[in-house]
């Protein structure tokens, strides 16, 4: 009997990749998403790579009556990786109150449905930003936590209280945290990947629709930073590496291998790339110019941030694979199948 995993979000970017991963590694995989900021075509992207259509659910976490049915439907369910959540950070500034209404009762109401059914483990999607600017870098995952620079981002931070303050009270729980640093990239088939509303905010979209001339050039924000060539510097980890660090931690916590019932990992390659390097790259790898332009620092951006891997690597036993080249290939293939660009 193959062990059947709930992928909430599981249409999304990071989502589709993992549901990808679940399947070749021979799990049952049923989704529930409300199709916010995805389309079923990543069911059809996921069905062309796996042969597997996974099962799909559209309704809205915040439904809890909904999601009650669907926990009492779904006795056999194994484990939860929970991704669905509103990602933006500008727009969480615009708009408060929809973050914490959906990023914190989507998980409320997942703990509740999974301590009265009784299912566990769970993962859950953190990200970085919790770190804020460190002061050492690498940044480990004792790092101090600092106060958010957004409501996405505090979001995050209060998530990672809700699941600690659970487990503590509720003995069923278990729990992994995956602080994801800058995924992006695709699927090397092309047939799933990112797909931003309206104009990205992210680095990796905003270039290969740059390049693929759907918008006029790229600004860089910021070229005085304190880094060798003055732009900013993250860690830039291939969603594929990701989504397989997702298939270990449900490993790890389904034979019962992890060392508390809480633990906390950070996903990245532990190597910093400048926005001027990724750039660089990018127009090396495809040969395809992108028009630029450096402009002022953007509010909120950190200096510089990279993860140190060693509790990733050692003990959940993951390490980011693809290389940046291939990583912002894969990047710029998919763009070029939304583009119909040969
Ligand atoms: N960035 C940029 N131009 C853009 C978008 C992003 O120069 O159009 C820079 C941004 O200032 C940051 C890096 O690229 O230094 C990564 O930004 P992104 O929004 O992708 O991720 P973040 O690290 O902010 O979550």
């Amino acid at each position: 009997m193959k062990e059947l995993i709930l992928v909430t979000g599981g249409t999304g970017y990071i989502g589709s990749h993992t549901v990808v991963e679940l399947i070749k590694e021979g799990f049952d995989v049923v989704i529930i998403d409300n199709l916010s900021n995805s389309t079923t075509e990543s069911l059809d992207g996921i069905e062309q790579i796996t042969g597997i259509r996974p099962d799909f659910e559209q309704f809205d976490l915040l439904d809890l009556q909904r999601l009650e049915q669907f926990f009492a439907s779904r006795p056999s369910l194994k484990a939860i990786i929970h991704f669905a959540a509103s990602k933006a950070v500008g727009e969480s500034v615009e708009k408060p109150l929809l973050y914490y209404r959906n990023n914190l009762n989507s998980l409320i109401n997942l703990l509740h449905c999974m301590v009265v059914h009784e299912v566990s483990p769970i993962v859950f999607s953190s990200s970085c930003t919790i770190y804020g600017q460190p002061r050492e870098l690498p940044v480990t995952e004792q790092a101090p936590i600092l106060p958010a620079e957004s409501p996405y981002g505090n979001t995050k931070q209060i998530c990672e209280e809700i699941l600690a303050d659970s487990i503590s009270a509720f003995n069923v729980l278990k729990a992994i945290s995956l602080r994801y640093f800058n995924p992006i990239g695709a699927h090397p088939s092309a047939l799933i990947g990112e797909l931003p509303r309206g104009v990205p905010n992210n680095l990796v979209p905003y270039v290969t629709q740059t390049a693929a001339g759907v918008l006029p050039e790229l600004k860089i924000y910021g070229n005085d930073y304190d880094t060798p060539d003055g732009s900013a510097i993250r860690d830039y980890i291939n969603v594929v590496d990701l989504a397989r660090a997702h298939v270990t931690a449900i490993r790890r916590l389904i034979a019962g291998k992890n060392s508390e019932p809480l633990e906390y990992f950070n996903l990245g390659t532990g190597k910093g790339t400048s926005v001027l390097e990724l750039v660089q790259t990018f127009e090396q790898v495809t040969g395809v110019k992108v028009n630029h332009r450096i402009v002022g620092r953007r509010a909120g951006d950190i200096e510089k941030v990279w993860a140190d891997t060693t509790k990733a690597n050692e003990t959940l036993g993951w390490k980011a694979i693809h290389s940046l080249d291939e990583t912002l290939l894969s990047a710029w293939n998919w763009e070029k199948r939304l583009r119909d660009i040969k």
